[in-house]
């Protein structure tokens, strides 16, 4: 018999996956995972969780998010002016110090999503190269399981693959990158743009038909190529999409195309509320929601799911991959900027923001981001998150779900926004109110659904024991603020708020099969171009303490 069998009892649970709205229902959980309750009347319970009038949940999962690597560890520097005024994040006898602001330090960003109940969280953007540090990092940010997507829309191999039109060549290529960076996805940003702005002073593509010189690709070769690859090689998530042309009036025909151009293959198009935009080009007067167009083709078509990117008002740090966009906020908003390159894989840019409910566009694109959630149909297709730290903070989600379950509460902010959401969006007029159960979908359920994570996010027997108590609330947000109880891989890690030990999760990655042979051709890659030798690229397993390989096993849908 087991020392530790825990059960939580009586609690509301949902549990949207295995068709479980709101019922009193007990949960055993042994050794880090969900168990079918004993027949054994004999064993007993070593420690019972009474969870009696509260609501229980997997633990939230965070599917796209900025937390490790290179341009997080820069935003972090170059916002003192932030970290001055933060409340501090003291050091106890569990847990380290931190520090606040718009880009928390590592330990205060485990503790956090901790304490709001998220347990897995996914770095949405990681230079290859700078793998290593991002699983550094990973190593300091304790409570969650982790993972990464890697960046691959701008890298020269596999631009020069589609260019030559070896589908192969790509398919192994990527295949070896994946799993020499141990992370989890293939993520394009701003595919064939990034490269354009190395070359040309200002560039960037305007255009998904737009030729990337050099390489004489399209974006919508990149999209579609590396869409078919990832759907081969059978990666548990779909290829994750930043778009061309983020943030720019009129851009939603981009985003419409981008869809198109997955030809039926799986696609996640991320913080899709950045791209959804009507309007003339630069020309702030005609901005406006193209939601509906573009949600009624995700409602149609099977083979895409989004994440919003839901904007909040205040003050951020904008991190991206997309170098020309950190460029273009730099000029309409006179801060300070970063650019960075790295070699022949990607880019960076960072640049402060604040967000104004004043303002006709920052209004919008908070009214933009709402509509998404309101307009897709099935929550199953669309997964809550503020892109954070570029739409807002993590710790803003508590928020957005109260604006979701609450159209009183809704209409009330919309009266305080600029009053022109309410020509150019349909939000004032969409009644739609979120269930506690569509809540469960979009922050847990969905998004392992859609990562391919089989024992995330649901509470059936097998499943990692991550799971949320929250005392119930007629205000949606407190609710959701301070969560009872966090439980993570079947230990109570925090109460309250407080975090009771100082507990590491495991990182995700996938190591997909590839063609072996490819490496010759790889490694005379890297001696002709790369800083780094081939031999020395590869992240080793010491990086990686704790771990869980995801099979490749994905068959594709739609
Ligand atoms: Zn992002």
């Amino acid at each position: 018999m087991s020392e530790s069998l825990l059960k939580i009892s009586g609690g509301y649970v949902y549990d949207p996956a295995n068709g479980i709205d709101g019922q009193v229902h007990d949960l055993w959980i042994e050794d880090g995972a969900i168990i079918e309750p004993p027949t054994d009347p004999n064993r007993h319970p070593s420690h019972i969780l009474d969870a009696s009038g509260m609501v229980v949940m997997p633990g939230g999962i965070d599917m796209h998010c900025h937390i490790a690597g290179p341009k997080v560890n820069v935003a972090r520097k170059m916002r003192p002016e932030e970290k001055r005024v933060a409340e501090p994040v003291p050091r106890t006898s569990r847990t380290h110090s931190g520090t606040m602001g718009s880009v928390p330090s590592t330990f205060a960003t485990g503790y956090k999503y901790a304490g709001l109940g998220y347990t897995t969280a996914f770095d949405a953007a990681i230079p290859p190269l700078s793998a290593r540090h991002a699983h550094e990092e990973f190593g300091d940010t304790p409570c969650l399981d982790k993972g990464f997507y890697v960046l691959m829309g701008n890298n020269h191999y596999v631009m020069r693959a589609i260019q030559q039109n070896e589908p192969e060549r790509l398919k192994a290529f990527v295949g070896w990158l994946l799993g020499a960076a141990k992370g989890y996805a293939a993520k394009l940003v701003n595919p064939g743009g990034v490269e354009v702005w190395k070359q040309h002073q200002a560039g960037n593509v305007n255009r998904i038909d737009q030729v990337v010189d050099h390489f004489d690709v399209t974006p919508r070769q990149i999209i579609r190529e590396m869409a078919r690859t990832v759907d081969e090689l059978h990666l548990p998530h779909a290829v994750h999409i930043h778009a061309n042309n983020l943030g720019l009036p009129g851009n939603w025909e981009t985003t419409l195309e981008t869809m198109k151009s997955l030809e039926g293959h799986r696609g996640h198009i991320t913080h899709i509320q950045f791209h959804s935009y009507g309007g003339g080009e630069g020309d702030e007067t005609t901005f406006e929601s193209k939601v509906a167009p573009l949600a009624e083709y995700v409602n149609a078509h099977d083979n895409i799911t989004v994440d919003v990117g839901q904007v909040l008002f205040g003050e951020t740090t904008s991190m991206t991959g997309d170098g020309p966009l950190g460029y273009f906020l730099h000029n309409i908003y006179g801060t300070k900027w970063f650019s960075a390159d790295t070699e022949m894989e990607s880019g960076c840019g960072i640049a402060p923001i604040k967000y104004r409910n004043k303002s006709l566009v920052h209004a919008l694109q908070w009214a933009i981001g709402l509509e998404w959630y309101l307009m897709v149909e099935d929550p199953w297709k669309v997964v809550m998150s503020t892109d954070h730290p570029n739409g807002g903070s993590f710790l803003a989600y508590p928020q957005i779900i109260r604006l979701l379950m609450d159209r009183n509460y809704r209409e009330e902010i919309i009266k305080t926004v600029h009053p022109a959401v309410r020509q150019r969006s349909q939000l004032a007029d969409l009644d739609r109110e979120y269930t506690m159960n569509e809540i469960a979908i979009i922050t847990r359920a969905g998004p392992a659904r859609i990562l391919g994570l089989p024992n995330k996010g649901h509470l059936g027997p097998g499943a990692d024991a991550d799971v949320t108590i929250y005392t119930t609330h007629e205000n949606q947000q407190t609710m959701f603020e301070l969560p009872r109880y966090v439980i993570k891989s079947g230990r109570i890690l925090v109460e309250q708020g407080d975090i009771r030990e100082d507990f590491q999760g495991k990182t995700l990655h996938v190591a997909p099969e590839y063609a072996t042979e490819i490496e010759t051709d790889i490694s005379n890659w890297f001696e002709q171009y790369y800083s780094i030798r081939f031999r020395n690229y590869p992240v080793s397993d010491h990086y990686l303490p704790s771990s869980e390989r995801i099979a490749c096993t994905a068959t594709q849908q739609g």
